[in-house]
């Protein structure tokens, strides 16, 4: 999306254009790394100088219900947010709190229609796992 079409997006939903707003949705856009509401908000703070954090919270919440972005609970560090809405679930390292996307395929047996599903796996990540400190997350012997 230019910044362009971002600012056509926000007026369509009656939000103002501000560079704070244009700044979320481009940093969303660039980093695909699954932020939380406050890493967000950090890099809008440096990049435009000032922002509260109301302004990322609604600007986030228009995007989830325009589909643009999907909010995905996290039980270590709070919902994070994803550009990609693609139905795919989440690898979250409990060492290093990288979050990474997982393709997979489930058959339910459920009567009535599936929506949506959210799958988060929780582990230590290949990068944690070779480090020493991984160690100590091994189970008691
Ligand atoms: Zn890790
Ligand atoms: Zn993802």
């Amino acid at each position: 999306m230019t910044t362009g079409q971002i600012a056509d997006m926000l007026r369509s939903k009656g939000l103002k254009v501000t560079p704070q707003r244009v700044e979320i949705i481009r940093f969303l856009q660039t980093h695909r790394t699954h932020p939380t509401a406050q890493q967000i908000y950090e890099h809008v703070l440096r990049k435009v100088g000032s922002v509260s954090f109301t302004t990322i919270y609604n600007t986030v919440r228009v995007l989830e219900q325009m589909g643009q972005v999907r909010k995905i609970p996290i039980s270590e560090t709070g919902a994070i947010y994803d550009i990609d809405t693609s139905d795919h679930g989440h690898f979250v390292c409990e060492v290093c709190g990288s979050v990474y996307d997982i393709s997979y395929e489930v058959s339910f047996q459920i009567l009535g229609q599936v929506k949506r599903t959210e799958l988060v796996v929780y582990g230590v990540c290949e990068k944690c796992a070779g480090k020493d400190s991984a160690t100590d997350i091994k189970a008691p012997s």
